[in-house]
């Protein structure tokens, strides 16, 4: 029999053999690394283990076959390639052992520098170094610090207290200043640590350092803090890290060396020209770890001009290749300058714009690039208002920025205190250690949240998102106790009553009042700052990628607007009609006694009168939204809620009614409100008699607003307006329920329009799982259809929106049941299946029918890309976010290979 022959899986990849858009098998590094080395940039060689080595590694738990061996060649061919063997004690060749994922995830997993030292080989090293013993046991002392505590699990601070400790010692605070003998020492002591941690001597052997370290890269991909990580910036949990492994280069070797790190542009404000820190004679690490205090980049200039302008010439040709912003990592050997990594550099908001419009202008880029490389996420958060920061204000703590938006107010620490407080007018920011379910009303009233403990998933983090609060979670350095009502950071006291502010962007904490400035992005929008005359770089940026979004797109984009002045103001954001007026607001304040007389009527006649009376109100309204929208549709959804939400609360009458008997007053009408509201009560009121069931229930009050809407179009019209209005019916489970009222509108409105050329659309929401499963019948009887999608998913998942997010969604998002609240982003696979066999099966039912979606979902980013996919005409969503679906909907559009901008 022939032997089979198999052929082996490739694990290992030369740099030579990668490429940039290698990133799912070689991580972002690796794939870099080789980009940088086949532009012939200088990059120590090397080569990269992929992650499919570290994923066979982490679900079988143990290195797949094959790898081991190609691990051996390919260093073999790297040590063949520098003239030097791994950890040869004469003449040693060390290398790094580097992670590397597809995404980056800063400080998450673990390198490992020097690998190949030992009590030989370090002698090698110094000789290497032309007798440079300090270099030598610098190196090797960093060696077991990082091997120990990334590979083996010795506490850090160990060796960093045994570092303070030499130079203590020394007399010295510099580490510069111990000498070859102190670092001889130290590298005993370390020793000693790292057994009496691990049970066993420092591994001599280079190779087994080599493979240890391998392992505990791939290991660290499931490090906690790793998941953590990965779930706050929902990276799939399953893509592995790569493993690098560099020959080292040094920055250590004395005042003719050292390392940096380096942005090509401001990532901050996007400013051109290079931004960077160097430090002379240190290691990697030693530059973000704020060991001694780094220089501007500039200053390298003084220093080694030769390898300033060499490296000023490749960050250009970085730029150039990348055609975008891209930070680097270097290190200069005696005047050599190596390149140690390289990657499309993360950026501010207000960068991204600032960048992708520069990118265009310097014909890097096309606009379709420019627009693809913005998110409306960043849009959002540049519509916030921001604190004017001058000099004076320096944070006191910095957390994680866990919802948008510049707060200030007086601290309090209870639920309770923020509700009296607020409602004395003070804005109050509420303090916890961590918030629970029973913290919400104090929430509700406060004007930020602020956290000691949890992350961008805790319950603080996820409810203040939901009401569009500003939080900061996990404050760490702060220390809350509630019973004393302070906390302590940073040496201050902060009491009950003292003001702080909070920024839920940056996530950073600020003792007294920090005065908020208003977003230049809104006042743009609102047509207060010039485009084509402003010097705002942001301004003009974002005005030319707005353009290019509203000639790309496909949906329109209208808004939710109940009233003449949100209608204007939306209509001066880009609104293209409204797609949701709600007409309860028209029901409160003082016309609630209408209601109330609607409510409690005993016959037809008392009835009839109270709609009469509410008849020229509605129509009032009407006539406002029509003229603010002149020419656009507006779609008005008949009354909603159950009627029950009008009435005061059950508690609330019971008193009345009680202090009232006391007083000897007249009751008759408490008594009958408090009967009403016992009559009317239901256990599942989102479940109730409310939308459609209320017109079919209670005679003449669809009809009442009909008329309304019918003769203010009419109104406006023979004014010289153009009004454009869309009846919508909500909460239809069935075609009859829209039948019935359909054919009693038509009647009216027939009656009403006359010959006055206005046109009334009749149409309903699909709100109600059993309306999408029958929307072929139900396009029978309906012009439009507009996704609810919020009830949608409450009736879709069984969600009580108003209780969950509060109640338990901070621990569905922990254990990863969802990655985001279904009402945030629409739930494609379930929810917006529903959306998509109810636009399929109307559309083939009813050719052309309109189709719109008019829940929060309208203005969310990922869900503006879900309903362009499923062909649906509109979005509707809230003035302020009426700019960010525009955008994400021109992005939609462009977007083909659906490629990422993380
Ligand atoms: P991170 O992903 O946390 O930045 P890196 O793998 O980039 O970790 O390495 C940490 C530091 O060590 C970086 O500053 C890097 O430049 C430096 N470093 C890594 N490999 C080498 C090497 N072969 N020679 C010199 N310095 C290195
Ligand atoms: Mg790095
Ligand atoms: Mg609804």
């Amino acid at each position: 029999m022939a032997a089979q022959e198999t052929v082996e899986h490739k694990y290992v990849y030369d740099f030579a053999e990668g490429n940039k858009d290698l990133k799912d098998l070689l991580g972002g590094k690796g794939a870099n690394l080789a980009e940088m080395t086949n532009l012939g940039l200088p990059v120590p060689p090397g080569f990269t283990i992929t992650t499919e080595a570290c994923k066979a590694y982490l679900t079988t738990g143990r290195e797949p076959d094959g790898l081991a061996g190609q691990i051996e060649a390919h260093l073999e061919s790297l040590e063949r390639a520098m003239g030097r063997r791994l950890g040869d004690p004469d003449d040693p060749l060390l290398v790094s052992v580097r992670s590397g994922a597809k995404f980056s995830m800063p400080g998450m997993m673990e390198t490992v520098l020097n690998v190949g030292l030992n009590d030989r080989s370090v002698v090698g090293l110094s000789n290497q170094a032309g007798g440079n013993d300090r270099f030598a046991w610098d190196s090797y002392r960093r060696l077991i610090q990082m091997f120990g505590k990334t590979v083996c699990e010795v506490p850090g601070e160990e060796f960093e207290h045994a570092l303070d400790e030499a130079k203590r010692a020394k007399g010295t605070q510099n580490d510069l200043d111990l000498d070859a003998d102190d670092l001889r020492g130290l590298v005993d002591a370390y020793k000693q640590i790292f057994a009496k941690h691990t049970g066993r001597e420092f591994p001599q052997e280079p190779r087994e350092q080599l493979d240890l370290a391998i392992r505990a890269v791939f290991d660290s991909w499931n490090a906690e803090r790793a998941i953590l990580y990965r779930r706050q910036e929902r990276i799939p949990a399953d893509l592995g890290t790569a493993v690098n492994v560099v020959s080292m280069v040094f920055g250590n070797l004395g005042p003719d060396s050292g390392t940096g790190v380096a942005f090509t542009r401001d990532p901050g404000s996007g400013a051109q020209g290079i931004y960077g820190d160097y430090l002379a004679n240190a290691q990697g690490e030693d530059v973000v770890a704020g060991i001694r205090n780094t220089v501007p980049l500039q200053e390298l200039e003084q220093l080694d001009k030769t390898s300033y302008d060499q490296l000023l010439g490749i960050m250009a040709r970085l730029e150039e290749h990348y055609k975008d912003l891209c930070d680097i990592e270097f290190t200069i050997e005696r005047g050599k300058l190596w390149m140690l990594q390289t990657r499309v550099g993360k950026r501010t908001a207000a960068a991204a714009f600032v960048i992708a419009g520069q990118l265009v202008d310097e014909g890097l880029i096309d606009l379709d690039e420019a627009l693809h490389r913005v998110n409306g996420a960043q849009l959002a958060q540049l519509m916030f208002p921001r604190f004017q920061l001058d000099h004076e204000f320096q944070p006191v703590a910095k957390g994680i920025g866990a919802s948008p938006g510049a707060a200030s107010g007086r601290v309090v620490f209870t639920s309770a205190r923020a509700v009296e407080l607020a409602a004395e007018g003070e804005a109050v920011i509420l303090v916890r250690r961590e918030t629970n379910p029973d913290d919400l009303n104090g929430m509700i009233a406060a004007k930020g949240i602020l956290t000691s403990r949890g992350g961008k998933t805790s319950h603080a983090a996820v409810v203040a998102r939901g009401m569009g609060k500003t939080c900061v979670s996990g404050a760490d350095e702060l220390e809350v106790n509630v019973p004393a009502k302070t906390f302590t950071v940073g040496g201050h006291t902060v009491g009950e009553g003292d003001v702080v502010s909070i920024d839920g962007t940056t996530g950073k904490v600020y003792l007294g009042e920090v005065p908020v400035m208003p977003s230049e992005v809104v006042q743009y929008f609102e047509g207060e700052l010039d485009p084509e005359t402003t010097d705002d770089p942001l301004v003009r940026a974002v005005h030319r990628i707005m353009t290019h979004a509203d000639a790309a797109r496909r949906l329109r984009v209208r808004t939710n607007a109940d009233t003449g002045a949100d209608a204007a103001r939306a209509r001066r954001f880009g609104a293209e009609g409204i797609g949701l007026c709600r007409t309860e607001h028209m029901f409160l304040g003082d016309r609630r006694e209408l209601v109330e007389r609607l409510i409690l009527a005993s016959g037809e006649r008392e009835r009839d009168d109270a709609l009469a009376a509410l008849l020229p109100l509605q129509r009032a309204d009407f006539v406002e939204i029509f003229r603010e929208m002149d020419g656009l549709p507006v779609t008005v959804r008949l009354i909603d809620p159950p009627l029950h939400e009008f009435l005061p609360p059950l508690e609330q009458l019971a008193v009345n009614v009680a202090v009232a008997q006391e007083r000897g007053e007249d009751v008759a009408k408490e008594e009958a409100l408090l009967s009403a509201v016992r009559r009317m009560h239901e256990e599942n009121p989102m479940l109730g008699l409310r939308g459609v069931r209320l017109g079919l229930v209670i005679p003449g009050l669809f009809a009442m607003q009909v008329r309304a809407i019918a003769e203010a179009a009419v109104a406006v019209v023979r004014d010289g307006g153009r009004a454009c209005p869309e009846i919508m019916v909500p909460l239809v489970g069935a075609v009859q329920e829209l039948e019935t009222v359909r054919a009693e509108a038509e009647k009216i409105i027939a009656e009403v329009v006359g010959d006055s050329g206005v046109e009334v659309l009749i149409g309903t929401m699909i709100e109600v799982p059993r309306a999408a499963l029958t929307a072929g019948q139900i396009a029978e009887a309906a012009e439009f259809f507009s996704f609810g999608t919020n009830d949608l998913t409450q009736m879709g998942w069984g969600f009580s929106r108003d209780d969950v997010e509060g109640a338990f969604f901070w621990r569905y998002l922990e254990l990863g049941i969802f990655g985001i609240s279904p009402f945030e982003s629409i739930d494609t696979d379930g929810v917006g299946r529903l959306v998509r066999i109810a636009a399929e099966e109307g559309r083939a039912a009813r050719p052309g029918l309109k189709l719109g979606v008019c829940g929060e979902h309208g203005g969310d980013p990922e869900s503006v890309h879900f309903f362009h996919s499923v062909g649906l005409d509109y979005v509707s969503c809230s003035p302020f976010r009426v700019p960010v679906a525009r955008l994400e909907a021109g992005r939609a559009a462009i977007s083909t290979t659906g490629s990422d901008s993380r």
